[in-house]
C-alpha cells in the first residue's frame, strides 16, 4: 500500500517532529510553504508553535486563503496546539484579528492554562487508543464550545475538551510530535482516503 501524502505547514513551529511521527504513522510527509505544494495531498499538518505568528506567516505566503479553502472544501487536516487555535471557528483571548483558518466548530481559548501551569506533561486518555498518551502541553488551549458534529476525544483533569475530531479535522491541545509516540498521528493517517 502506498503511503498517503501529507503535507506539513512549514511556516513556524515544530515541522520536523511532525514529519517524523507521520513516518512512523505510515505517510509520507512533505513541508508546505506555497499554494501549489497544497496540490496532492492526501491531508495537512498544522504544527504547534506560536499561533498568531503562523497566521501572519500564512499572510505573508499568500497560503491564507488557499489553505482555508483546501480545508473547507475537504482536505483532512490534524492540527496540534497553535495547529488547534488555527483550525478553530472561533478563538478567545486570540490577538485582535489574528488570521485562522477555521473549519472546526469550536470556541478555543488561547494559553487557557494560565501562568501558574503554563506548561505541563500528564498521561492522557485519548478515545480509540488503548494505553494512555503522555501529553505534552506548552501554553496551551483547550476547547470551550463544540459544535454539534464535534467528537471529543480527550479532556484535561479539570474537563475541558483537549482533542476533538469533527470530520476530516483531528486538534489536540498537547504536542503528541514530541514524545516519540506515532499513535495520535496514525490516528489522523488512518482517517486519509
Ligand atoms: N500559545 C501558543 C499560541 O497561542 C500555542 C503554543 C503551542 O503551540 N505550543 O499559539
Amino acid at each position: 500500500m502506498s503511503r498517503p501524502r501529507v503535507g506539513v505547514l512549514a511556516l513556524q513551529g515544530d515541522v520536523r517532529e511532525h514529519a517524523r511521527a507521520l513516518v512512523e504513522a505510515g505517510a509520507d510527509p512533505v513541508e508546505v510553504r506555497r499554494p501549489e505544494e497544497l496540490d496532492g495531498l492526501a491531508g495537512i499538518v498544522v504544527p504547534g508553535g506560536e499561533s498568531t505568528t503562523i497566521g501572519r506567516l500564512l499572510q505573508v505566503f499568500a497560503l491564507l486563503d488557499p489553505l482555508r479553502e483546501a480545508v473547507a472544501g475537504g482536505l483532512p487536516a490534524y492540527g496540534s496546539c497553535a495547529g488547534m487555535i488555527l483550525l478553530a471557528d472561533e478563538v478567545t483571548g486570540g490577538q485582535p484579528g489574528q488570521p485562522t483558518l477555521g473549519g472546526l466548530d469550536v470556541t478555543v481559548r488561547r494559553n487557557a492554562f494560565g501562568r501558574q501551569v503554563d506548561s505541563f506533561e500528564a498521561p492522557l486518555q485519548v478515545a480509540g487508543l488503548d494505553e494512555p498518551v503522555h501529553a505534552v502541553f506548552i501554553r496551551a488551549p483547550w476547547v470551550e464550545r463544540t459544535g454539534a458534529g464535534v467528537e471529543v476525544l480527550a479532556r484535561e483533569p479539570g474537563g475541558h475538551p483537549v482533542a476533538v475530531r469533527q470530520g476530516h479535522l483531528l486538534a489536540t491541545s498537547f504536542h503528541p510530535e514530541l514524545t516519540g509516540d506515532a499513535r495520535v498521528h496514525a490516528l489522523f493517517v488512518r482517517g486519509l482516503g
